[in-house]
C-alpha cells in the first residue's frame, strides 16, 4: 500500500465515521441542522480523500484542477442558492431534483469510466468482473433515477400532466419492451464491453424512467420520490466500486436502504401496496368506485368568535397540522396563537401524522420553521390516547389523516390508514376553505359528528382573526 493510499484510507475511514453520527443525527429534529451539516461536511472530506489519492497516483494537471474547481464553485452556488429560496411547499420538487442530479451523476461518473477506461488506468476497471457489473449496474440505475426523477419534479411543478395513452394497459407492455432492451444491452455490456451496449443500456433505462414515472399520479408523487431516492443511493454505491470510494459505497447503501424503508413506511400510513402505487390506478379512482359519494347531513358552521370562546374555556388543547395549514403558510399565525394560549396556561401540543402533508415530515419541518418547541410534537401513536381527555382540537388544514371511516368503514379507500383519533375530543373546530376533500378524494364523516365546528376559510385568515378574538377577550393578556 503506497502512501496515498493510506491517506485516502484514513481520509475516508473518518469520513465514514462523521457521516454514520451525522444520520444518527438526523433522526431527532433538534439535532437535524446540525447532523445535516456533519454529514456534508463527511462528503467533503470524501471528495478531499479521492483527490488527494489521484493526486498522488497519476497526478492531477492544471486543467483538471480548473475543471474541478468550477464545476465545485458552480455546483455548490446552484445547490446553496436552490436551497435558501425553495418554499416550503415546493419541498418534493427540490427533492426529486436533487435526486435526478445524484442519479446523473453516478451515470456519469460510470459512463466516463467506461468510455475511457485510460483516463484512470491504474484501476483497470475492465479487468475485473466485479467493476463493470458496477458500471452497469451505475448506467441502468443512474440513468433511471436521473429520468425519473425529472418526470416526478416536471409532474409536481405542474409542468408535465399524466398522459391520457399512459393510464391504458398498453404502457406496461412498453415497459416491457424497454426492460428487455435493457436487459439485454446489461449483459451485452458485461460480456463484450462494447460502445454500442453502453448507449443502448442509457437510452432504455431512461426511456424506462420516463415509461414508469409518467402514469404515476401527482398525489403518488411523494412515494415515487422516497423509491428513486432509494435508487439513487444504489446508483451511488455502485458509483462507488467504479472509482473506488469506500465512504460513496457505504453512504449510497444507507440512502438505498433509508429510501426502502421509508417508501415502506408512506405506502403503510397511506394504506397502499408499493405495487399499487406503481403499476395500479390512482387512488382517485379507486375512491370513485367506492360508495363514500354521500352527501354531508350534519354540518355545524361555527363563527371565529365562537372558536375563541370554547378556546378561551379550555385546559387542554391539540392542534392537528395538514397540508391546507402548509399551503396557507400559516404556521407562523398558528405559533402566535399557540402562544396567546399558553400564556392563558393552556396546555397546547401538535399531533404528527406520518403522511400529513405531501411529503415525510412535511409537518415537523413547518413547525420548526415557526419555532414550535420539539416537545410539544407529538406523533400518532403517542398522541392518539390523549384525545378522549382533550378539551379542543383544532384541525388546520387536514382532511384524511382525521377521517373516522380509515376505522369504522370497511368499504372506505381509506380502510386500514392509521388516523388521528380526533372526534374522541371534547371539542373539534375543522379550519378550512369549504367542504371539498383532501388527497384521498372522499367524503370525511368527522365533519357529520355532533363535536364537531366547521370554521370556513384560508388557515391563515382564520388564525389571523382568531388572534383578535382572543386578544379581545383577554386571553393571554397579563
Ligand atoms: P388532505 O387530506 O390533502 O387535506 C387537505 C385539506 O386542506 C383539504 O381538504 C383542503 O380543503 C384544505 N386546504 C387547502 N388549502 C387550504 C387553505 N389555504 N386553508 C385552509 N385549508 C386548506 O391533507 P392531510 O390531512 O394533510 O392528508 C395528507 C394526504 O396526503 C393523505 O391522504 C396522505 O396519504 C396523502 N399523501 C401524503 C404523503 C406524505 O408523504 N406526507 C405523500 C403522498 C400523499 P379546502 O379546499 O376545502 O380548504
Amino acid at each position: 500500500m503506497d502512501i496515498s493510499s493510506i491517506i485516502q484510507f484514513v481520509i475516508d475511514l473518518v469520513a465514514v465515521l462523521l457521516l454514520a453520527l451525522g444520520i444518527k443525527g438526523l433522526s431527532k429534529v433538534r439535532s437535524a441542522r446540525s447532523a445535516n451539516r456533519l454529514a456534508a461536511f463527511a462528503m467533503l472530506l470524501s471528495v478531499i480523500g479521492l483527490i488527494s489519492y489521484y493526486l498522488g497516483t497519476t497526478g492531477i494537471s492544471i486543467q483538471s484542477w480548473s475543471w474541478i474547481i468550477l464545476g465545485t464553485i458552480l455546483g455548490g452556488s446552484l445547490g446553496g442558492i436552490l436551497a435558501r429560496k425553495v418554499p416550503m411547499t415546493s419541498m418534493p420538487e427540490t427533492v426529486a431534483l436533487f435526486n435526478g442530479c445524484g442519479g446523473m451523476s453516478s451515470l456519469l461518473v460510470a459512463l466516463g469510466v467506461a468510455l475511457f477506461p485510460n483516463n484512470v488506468d491504474s484501476f483497470d476497471f475492465f479487468r475485473s468482473f466485479i467493476e463493470i457489473v458496477s458500471i452497469s449496474i451505475s448506467i441502468f440505475v443512474g440513468a433511471i433515477t436521473f429520468s425519473g426523477s425529472i418526470v416526478a419534479m416536471a409532474k409536481l411543478q405542474g409542468w408535465l400532466s399524466t398522459p391520457s395513452w399512459t393510464q391504458s394497459k398498453i404502457r406496461h407492455l412498453i415497459n416491457i419492451v424497454f426492460g428487455i432492451i435493457s436487459l439485454i444491452a446489461f449483459i451485452d455490456l458485461i460480456q463484450f464491453s462494447s460502445a454500442s451496449s453502453i448507449w443502448l443500456l442509457v437510452i432504455s433505462s431512461t426511456l424506462l424512467g420516463i415509461g414508469v414515472t409518467l402514469p404515476i399520479g401527482g398525489a403518488d408523487m411523494p412515494v415515487v420520490i422516497s423509491l428513486l431516492n432509494s435508487y439513487s443511493g444504489i446508483a451511488a454505491a455502485s458509483a462507488g466500486f467504479v472509482v473506488g470510494s469506500q465512504l460513496l459505497i457505504v453512504a449510497g447503501a444507507m440512502v438505498g436502504a433509508a429510501g426502502l424503508i421509508l417508501t415502506q413506511v408512506m405506502c403503510k400510513g397511506m394504506n397502499r401496496s408499493l405495487i399499487s402505487v406503481l403499476f395500479g390506478g390512482t387512488l382517485s379512482a379507486k375512491a370513485s368506485n367506492s360508495n363514500d359519494k354521500g352527501e354531508y347531513t350534519n354540518i355545524t358552521s361555527c363563527s371565529i368568535e365562537e372558536c375563541a370562546l370554547t378556546l378561551e374555556a379550555a385546559n387542554k388543547v391539540i392542534i392537528v397540522p395538514g397540508y391546507g395549514l402548509a399551503v396557507a403558510q400559516a404556521q407562523h399565525t398558528l405559533r402566535e396563537v399557540t402562544k396567546i394560549l399558553e400564556l392563558n396556561n393552556i396546555e397546547v401540543s401538535y399531533a404528527i401524522h406520518p403522511v400529513a402533508g405531501r411529503m415525510p415530515g412535511h409537518m415537523n419541518v413547518l413547525l420548526a420553521e415557526a419555532d414550535v418547541p420539539y416537545e410539544q410534537l407529538k406523533e400518532m401513536d403517542i398522541i392518539n390516547p390523549d384525545f378522549p381527555a382533550t378539551d379542543v382540537v383544532l384541525v388546520l388544514g387536514a382532511n384524511d389523516v382525521v377521517n373516522p371511516q380509515a376505522k369504522n368503514d370497511e368499504t372506505s379507500p381509506l380502510y386500514g390508514m392509521p388516523v388521528l383519533d380526533v372526534q374522541e375530543a371534547r371539542s373539534v373546530f375543522v379550519i378550512k376553505r369549504g367542504m371539498s376533500a383532501g388527497y384521498s378524494g372522499i367524503k370525511n364523516d368527522l365533519f357529520d359528528l355532533p363535536n364537531t365546528s366547521m370554521v370556513f376559510g384560508d388557515a391563515k385568515k382564520v388564525l389571523s382573526e382568531l388572534i383578535t378574538e382572543l386578544r379581545e377577550l383577554g386571553v393571554g393578556v397579563k
